[in-house]
């Protein structure tokens, strides 16, 4: 598949990517390694006339350690933030959806602003425009009707990263800056739940920054996938926890990471409790390599290991 015709601009510093983009009239899009971005280019899944390169902005790619905070540029590499050894250290939730997010060379390629920024995924949807052009535009693609459950106004498109949901477990915030300003948020609240417009990141905005408490933290990561060697997450569930307490969070399955908190209890106790509401709220549809029973039942099965796994009890 070829590339259709676009503007490439490559921007020197965060005001002049936003004022590349003002330029542009809401018409540009912003491109860090191009994982995600080019292939949905290359299937006129998107279709900008500019893309505004990020990957030349220094100030996007170190990652500090400042006032109880670690602050991690939206530039940095998912391998580069893997091999930190503050993460490595700190961070095992994180450390182990990064190990599990594709394979090294992406890992090498795409960074961590993208990873959290990628768009929703479906089976439906992330086709060729020959396929899709053939077997009728769903939702998503401007029909009248999502194309995996019939009838519905809804999308039901997957939110992907593995590295999201370890990120909310550890309190992450997000800052972001653009033509209004710069705001920092909780990075649980970027997600919208809404397949068709999945973060709440206003027109021009830049990731610029996520930053993590700077308190070291016990966890584990379990994600279900076909292929080991490099696959979308179809479950992850990332478990965090500092003293008694712990966060779990649970992605790849719907269309947001959902947070459970467990509140000054033993990791142990109350975990029923979420196990039930977790499978509860995870309701996935026909739109993944799995089925959505079997999907369901391992949200259940990972937190399950998970769980077992921070508190030092299996493998
Ligand atoms: C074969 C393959 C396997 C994959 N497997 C996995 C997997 O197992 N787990 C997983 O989590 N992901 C997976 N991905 C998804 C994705 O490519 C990676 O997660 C990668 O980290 C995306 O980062 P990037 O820098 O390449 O993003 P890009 O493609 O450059 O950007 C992604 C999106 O974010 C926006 N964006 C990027 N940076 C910023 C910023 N700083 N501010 C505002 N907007 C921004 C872009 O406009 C775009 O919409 C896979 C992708 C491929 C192609």
């Amino acid at each position: 598949m070829v590339l259709p015709k676009f503007e490439y601009k490559k921007a020197k510093n965060v005001a002049d990517a936003i004022a590349l983009y003002k330029g542009r009239k809401g018409k540009a899009v912003y491109l860090a390694g191009g994982t995600d971005l080019i292939p949905l280019i290359k299937q006129r899944l998107s279709t900008p006339s500019a893309v505004i390169d990020l990957k030349g902005i220094d100030e996007l790619r170190s990652v500090t350690s400042k006032d109880g905070w670690v602050e991690i540029g939206a530039n940095v590499t998912l391998f580069e933030l893997k091999n930190n050894p503050v993460v490595r250290n700190n961070f095992p939730a994180l450390y182990e959806s990064l190990e599990a997010t594709a394979c090294e060379t992406l890992q090498m390629r795409g960074t961590i602003g993208g990873n959290i920024l990628q768009e929703t995924r479906c089976l439906e949807h992330n086709q060729s425009l020959e396929w899709r052009t053939a077997r009728g535009f769903c939702l998503r693609s401007g029909g009248k009707e999502c194309n995996v459950v019939k009838g519905s106004k809804i999308c039901f498109a997957n939110y992907c990263s593995d590295n999201a949901p370890a990120l909310v477990t550890l309190g992450a915030e997000a800052k972001l800056t653009g033509p209004e300003g710069t705001r920092t948020i909780k990075l649980s609240t970027l997600f919208t739940g809404d397949a068709l417009r999945p973060f709440a990141v206003n027109a021009g905005e830049i990731l610029t920054h996520i930053r993590v408490p700077a308190k070291k933290t016990k966890g584990a990561y379990e994600k279900l996938r076909v292929r080991e060697s490099m696959d979308y997450p179809l479950v992850g569930v990332a478990v965090s926890a500092t003293g008694a307490g712990a966060k779990i969070c649970v992605g790849g399955v719907g269309l947001k990471p959902r947070m459970y908190e467990l509140k000054n209890a033993g990791i142990e106790a109350g975990i029923k409790e979420i196990l039930d509401k977790a499978s509860t709220d995870a309701k996935p549809v026909a739109n993944a390599v799995l089925s959505p029973a079997y999907r369901k039942k391992m949200v259940g099965v990972l937190i399950k290991r998970a769980v077992k796994r921070t508190i030092g009890e299996g493998k």
